[in-house]
């Protein structure tokens, strides 16, 4: 997952969300040193949704449980440490997903 930075400003909310989700990704058993960009909280949740054992690709779901924030699921090759949740096992709550923010220049 990267993004181009062509536009010439700061890091964005969405961006900063990226960059901790990369953090997470490489290290899913540790996130007790990763804070929440918005909130700041050790909060962090990082599952990795599979529909069947043993699937090497599945859909990410990572948010704060601090302030209910986080980016919209989306497919990635599982890590190889990460342990995968079977579908319909996970515990979501419904949080607000950070996007892009659209034409921003
Ligand atoms: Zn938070």
């Amino acid at each position: 997952m990267s993004l181009p930075s062509s536009r010439g400003k700061s890091s964005s909310f969405y961006e900063r969300w990226v960059d901790v989700y990369e953090q997470a990704y490489r290290n899913p058993g540790n996130l007790d040193s990763v804070v929440c960009p918005h909130c700041g909280r050790l909060a962090l949740n990082l599952i990795f949704i599979v529909d069947v054992p043993g699937e090497t690709r599945s859909t990410f779901v990572f948010w704060c449980a601090a302030c209910l924030g986080g980016l919209p699921p989306n497919r990635t090759r599982t890590p190889l440490h990460a342990l995968p949740v079977f579908r319909g096992t996970e515990h979501v709550p419904n949080y607000e997903l950070v996007v892009d923010e659209p034409g921003a220049s």
